[in-house]
């Protein structure tokens, strides 16, 4: 049976979107669980783009791409000579490295972005895909805003890099642009216009923005494309990449249909979503597909009977399959045991059941963990009606003691004025989640923030069977970003 490769830009695509970005310590536990799940290939990181996304993008090279088994480790890079020369630097620590290079070849973006002709771009492009092939065997060229390229240019590009090297060819649609019948038409007219496309594996990258991106993906693959790129969650610029989990499991679900595979251990996906959940704050909707809160949940009776007495009746995919029934937790080197265990200890003292959710929070605190300039010490609050809500926090930096009061319109309203007239940081909440992990009145409650210090905004994340405890070590969690030194990054270019 044919087999696709399961290309995961989680940590690159999905990592640039806003408000998904993390540090190399969550790009390495997050590029585990990925190689846990058995995907081929991890982009890592865009190297170029900032001294911490090289970073990150190395140690996912030397720490989870070892091993002969270990996935391939990409790294993006522009034509730029210097673009590549830096991607392999930061992925030739891997057994299996491989460099994806990308220029556009739609006029849109030749006239008003590169402001190149297309001769310049080809020739850029044949440059820097030989560049990378002195370097690492296995390379990946894009041609960006395929959707919207003149189709017989891009084909001319294809050849010209397969014929420099490129064994893999990706075409995305880098603007979500594109419906399942023309781009399924699209990508089978390429394998038989480019002569050498034979000697490539054709890939795609689809976005979301109509919402097409998994069935895009599909259609390609049964039109010839032997590699999707995808990510957990579907993450990504705008309205997100292909979801993973989606195409993963209809694959397997209609094998009839499809008659091809992966090598993905589906079991590991259900873990892979919620640790990425946990990591970057932001949950999937309920009604997700696949990995969804209510995914697999039946709520009306007759559904409820039915599966019952049989699930076959409207269950199409067993919750094991996914890895639902089992939550076992997900555990790294560095993930703090003697925080967890202290924190647990805690816990156990506060709530009557501690369920695998509770634990799962709390590692995602101490894989969070950045190192904490202030740790929260006490916090008293008082609010009630016709109260004014007023706040006592006292927090430890180092050997000192702070302790400092505020009001506000609510009890977490006051305990942050309180945390800001310690630090003399004035912070903007942007953002502000609370869920609860488990069911139940004890339940742990986890806060999701995003915070704007004077136009630096930094997510932050807490937990605790108390939302306001929960609230203020989320803050925290910002502000020890924020005074951290790797907490600023910037992005040159998007990327395909
Ligand atoms: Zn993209």
């Amino acid at each position: 049976m044919d087999r696709v490769i399961i290309f995961d830009t989680t940590l690159r695509d999905g990592e640039q979107a806003p408000g998904f970005s993390m540090n190399a310590l969550e790009k390495l536990e997050m590029a585990r669980q990925l190689a846990r799940m058995n995907v081929d290939v991890i982009e890592a990181g865009f190297p170029i783009s900032s001294d911490e996304d090289f970073e990150a993008t190395r140690e996912v090279a030397k720490q989870v791409g070892s091993a002969d088994a270990s996935p391939i480790i990409c790294g993006l890079s522009r034509v730029a000579l210097m673009d590549i020369d830096r991607c392999w630097e930061a992925v030739k620590y891997a057994k299996r490295p491989r460099i994806h290079t990308f220029v556009a070849t739609s006029d849109i973006h030749l006239k008003y972005k590169l402001r190149k002709s297309r001769a310049e771009v080809l020739k850029a492009a044949v440059e820097a895909v030989k560049h990378a092939r002195a370097y690492c065997e296995d390379v990946e060229f894009s041609p960006e805003d395929a959707s919207r390229s003149d189709f017989d240019y891009m084909c001319d590009v294809l050849e010209a890099v397969i014929d420099a090297g490129a064994g893999t060819i990706n075409i995305p649609d880098t603007v979500g642009y594109a419906m399942p019948r023309e781009w399924g038409e699209r990508i089978a007219r390429i394998r038989e216009r480019v002569k050498n496309s034979a000697k490539a594996v054709l890939s795609v990258h689809c976005h979301n923005d109509l919402g097409q991106a998994v069935a895009n993906s599909l259609v390609a693959i049964q039109n010839g494309a032997g590699q999707v790129e995808c990510t957990v969650n579907g993450i990504g610029e705008r309205a997100g990449n292909a979801s993973l989990e989606e195409i993963v499991m209809a694959l397997k679900t209609r094998r009839d249909f499809f008659g091809v595979d992966t090598r993905v251990n589906t079991q590991e996906i259900f873990r892979s979503s919620r640790l990425l959940s946990h990591i970057t704050g932001v949950h999937v909707q309920p009604n997700k597909a696949v990995v969804g809160d209510n995914a697999f949940a039946h709520e009306a009776g007759i559904h409820q009977d039915g599966v019952l007495k049989e699930k076959l009746t409207y269950e199409i995919m067993r919750p094991e399959d996914v890895g639902r029934a089992t939550n076992k937790l997900v555990m790294g080197k560095h993930s703090g045991r003697a925080a967890l265990a202290s924190r647990l200890k805690d816990l156990a003292d506060k709530k009557k059941e501690i369920f695998d959710e509770d634990l799962i929070s709390i590692m995602k605190d101490e894989i969070a963990h950045v190192p904490e300039t202030y740790v929260l010490d006490y916090l008293h609050i008082i609010s009630g009606t016709g109260v004014i809500p007023s706040a006592t926090v006292r927090l430890k930096k180092q050997e000192q003691v702070f302790q400092d009061s505020g009001v506000g319109d609510g009890p977490v309203d006051a305990v942050l004025n309180a945390i800001d007239a310690i630090t003399g940081l004035k912070g903007r909440l942007q953002d502000y989640q609370l869920r609860a992990v488990t069911s139940g009145k004890d339940a742990l409650g986890e806060v999701s923030v995003k915070v704007d210090f004077d136009g630096t905004v930094v997510p932050g994340k807490g937990s605790s069977t108390d939302v306001i405890e929960a609230s203020a070590r989320a803050y925290l969690n910002a502000l020890n970003r924020l005074v951290h030194p790797a907490a600023g990054r910037k992005v040159q270019e998007i990327g395909p």
